[in-house]
């Protein structure tokens, strides 16, 4: 589903990424570990084509990314890839069903079928009561766990993390990895988890573990 090779990324002086190879095939979840400024998060980005690479080629169901103009590649984007970050960015003016709608409205999909497949999705994530509620009347793991629905609404094959569960409790984030490996059972979608929570990591199919800007 995603092949990355010989990804190379430099900020100024700093060689963050040192020529990554990595495949990840469909329906894995798959975790990246590793110490802090180890490269996780722009390595994250660059295959979930928030960033480029300064060298080396990504291809995501068969497309490769770096030969797309911005406009295809925001399209492809918005249907094919879902972000979940360790801070959840819902806009607080919206509410919790508002929030998880947004991207399905900018892919132009009809209104009645995104509102149902919204609550849906927020059933399964065990915030259907909190529907109309705005970000700021939400705990950490209920806005968490709107920010994950927000991120499945446009059926994306592949879903990347950036330590979604960074900022909850043990408890909560307990409750969100078993979240997860449920939505891939029921959707079959891929994960690609940064995460520091070795419960996380230990449920996925495979680690990838980090170091100075190569996979280990
Ligand atoms: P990790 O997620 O493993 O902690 P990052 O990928 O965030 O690591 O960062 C790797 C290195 O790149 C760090 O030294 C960080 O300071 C640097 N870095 C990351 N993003 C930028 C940026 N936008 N500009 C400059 N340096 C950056
Ligand atoms: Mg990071």
């Amino acid at each position: 589903m995603i092949y990355g090779k010989d990804i190379h990324k430099a900020y100024g002086a700093i060689q963050v990424l040192k020529g990554v190879n990595v495949e990840i095939k469909k329906g894995e979840v798959v975790s990246i570990v590793g110490p802090s400024g180890s490269g996780k998060s722009t390595l994250l980005h660059i295959l979930g084509t928030l960033d480029k690479p300064d060298r080396g080629e990504v291809t995501m169901n068969s497309t490769r990314i770096e030969s797309l103009t911005s406009k295809k590649l925001a399209a492809f984007r918005n249907s094919n890839i879902g972000f979940v970050f360790q801070f959840h960015h819902l806009l607080p003016e919206f509410s919790a069903l508002e929030n998880v709608s947004i991207p399905a409205w900018i892919a132009g999909r009809k209104k009645k079928e995104v509102e149902a497949q919204a609550k849906e999705l927020l059933q399964i994530l065990g915030v259907a009561h909190r529907l109309n509620n705005k970000p700021g009347e939400l705990s950490g793991g209920e806005q968490q766990r709107v920010a994950v629905a927000r991120a499945l609404i446009n059926q994306p094959s592949i879903v990347f993390a950036d330590e979604p569960t960074g900022n909850l409790d043990t408890a909560n984030a307990r409750e969100l990895h078993e979240l997860i490996f449920d939505l891939r059972t029921k959707f079959s979608q891929t994960f690609l988890i940064v995460t520091h929570n070795d419960d996380l990591a230990r449920l996925s199919d495979r680690v990838l573990q980090m170091k100075d800007g190569l996979i280990v």
